[in-house]
């Protein structure tokens, strides 16, 4: 695990949708710090007497970060399966298709006219 980790930060963990470009002398997972940015103490966060303020060498690093993440989330939610109405859900039901209710939905499930009454919980 942390051999795995140590050994390349960006191969698995990162990456994918667009490869950010690597600061010659990078140190940290995204590489976007240098040696000395990334010794900032606490990230390059500190207080300031208005709150909380991030070193500007450090904001590339937050952004990164950032997309790292939203990145992973929008691959996790491409496993989801998709309904034909392009919703992804966690699980379809025996139709293949998501939770909504419309007019489209039922048609699909073979239900023309669907009864007003009666939804279920
Ligand atoms: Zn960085
Ligand atoms: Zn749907």
């Amino acid at each position: 695990m942390v051999d795995r980790a140590a050994r390349s930060p960006g191969a698995d963990g990162i990456g994918g949708m667009t490869a950010p470009t690597r600061v010659s002398g990078a140190v940290c997972a995204y590489g976007c710090c240098t040696e000395q940015v990334a010794a900032l103490p606490n990230g390059g966060w500190s207080t300031t007497d208005k709150g909380w303020k991030l070193d500007d060498r450090r904001r590339e690093h937050v952004a990164r970060e950032y997309a790292a993440i939203s990145a992973r989330i929008d691959r996790a939610h491409a496993d989801y399966p998709k309904c034909p109405c392009g919703q992804r859900a966690i699980a379809l039901d025996k139709h293949g298709l998501c939770s909504k209710k419309d007019i489209e939905h039922d048609r699909r499930r073979g239900i023309y006219a669907a009864p007003k009454t009666k939804a279920r919980a």
